[in-house]
């Protein structure tokens, strides 16, 4: 049945404002495009943000971890991202965690076993060490708020929320956005649409299509999972590492333990700091644009929490065989 609609009144949308370059979304895509294009010599950057702060998944979201930026000797991912680390180094050096620069690719036997407790900072087949940094992400939010301090070309709007490409047959000229102004709009040579989900693309008539690839099963890759992580304090993290390498059969059965308590697949990862985790998750065939996907998510992980953590304090297999 086709759905009913309301036809809303036309009506007159203020310009904000003007700007060169249009960022819609603040996270690592967003930012990193934002503070890109201002010291390319663009004289005026709007970066647009629906939360109030920068990173998107990277801090918000809790995704905690950077993997792979380093491979034997090489330190191979430079840039902006490199950035975030090198200030971390100065102006919080002890919010993150991994393998140095100058560690990457080393194999003496004792790095090795210790950064092997943490996932990614080995390389699978246990040989070297590898830059895969584990990062505080409120220390992480700051950097990315200097960071566009520092550049008088961005101008940033945070609590605003991109909701419509305004266009001009098949070129898009700016973005309707709402906030607790009301709705106004930017007008833009150039829109980026950095929002994760193509919020602002998807609304242009250009073709759309879910997932990284069109030859796999795309609803079961990442892009067709939907996620809520969490963290969890008081643990011993390295403990449970070194149990779990030594007892590979019970961990199997850890796995079913927690995927069937939580419903959902699950795992406890290294967050930073020894005495606290981070749980990852995987949902499958959900999509986050979906309102009904989203609050299932948000639902359902949420409502595993407190399962998970009575059984991390009773009934953690590497608790009953430490
Ligand atoms: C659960 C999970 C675990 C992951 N684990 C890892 C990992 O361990 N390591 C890793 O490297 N990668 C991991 N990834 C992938 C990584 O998080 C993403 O590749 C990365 O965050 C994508 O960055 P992005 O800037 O494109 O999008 P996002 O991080 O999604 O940023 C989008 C930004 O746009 C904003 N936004 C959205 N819609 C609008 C709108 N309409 N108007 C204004 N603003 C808007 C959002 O608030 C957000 O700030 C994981 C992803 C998930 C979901």
């Amino acid at each position: 049945m086709a759905k009913k609609t309301y036809l809303e009144a036309a009506c007159e949308v203020p310009i904000y404002d003007e700007c060169d370059v249009l960022v819609v979304g603040g996270g690592s895509a967003g930012h990193s495009a934002a503070v890109a294009a201002a010291r390319a010599g663009c004289e005026k950057v709007i970066l647009m943000e629906r939360f109030g702060y920068f990173g998107g998944d990277v801090t918000g979201g809790y995704v905690l971890m950077i993997p792979g930026l380093s491979w034997h000797g090489f330190n191979c991912v430079g840039g902006l991202q490199d950035e975030w680390f090198a200030r971390l180094d100065k102006n919080a050096p002890d919010s993150y965690l991994c393998p140095t620069r100058e560690e990457v690719g080393e194999k003496d036997a004792f790095k090795v076993e210790r950064w092997d407790l943490i996932h990614g900072c080995v390389d699978p087949e246990g040989r070297f060490l590898v830059r895969a940094p584990y990062y505080e992400p409120t220390q992480l939010k700051l950097e990315f708020d200097a960071m566009v301090e520092e550049e008088p070309n961005i101008k940033v709007m945070i609590h605003c929320w991109g909701t419509k490409p305004i266009m001009d047959g098949n070129t898009i000229k700016g973005v309707i956005f709402e906030s607790k102004e009301g709705r106004q709009a930017v007008l833009a040579k150039v829109v980026i649409d950095a929002t994760g989900d193509g919020d602002i693309y998807r609304q242009t008539g250009a073709s759309v299509f879910y997932g990284a690839t069109k030859t796999t099963d795309v609803r079961q890759d990442r892009s067709g999972m939907t996620a809520l992580v969490w963290r969890m304090g008081g643990v011993d993290y390295e403990a449970f590492m070194r149990w779990a390498k030594a007892h590979p059969a019970e961990l199997l059965a850890f796995r079913a333990d927690i995927d069937k308590i939580a419903g959902y697949r699950t795992f406890p990862f290294p967050a930073g700091q020894n005495d606290v985790v981070w749980w990852n998750n995987w949902l499958p065939n959900l999509n986050c644009a979906n309102l009904e996907d989203i609050r299932y998510t948000e639902f359902t992980v949420r409502d595993s929490v407190r399962r998970l953590v009575q059984f991390g304090r009773k009934d953690m297999a590497c608790a009953r065989h430490a």
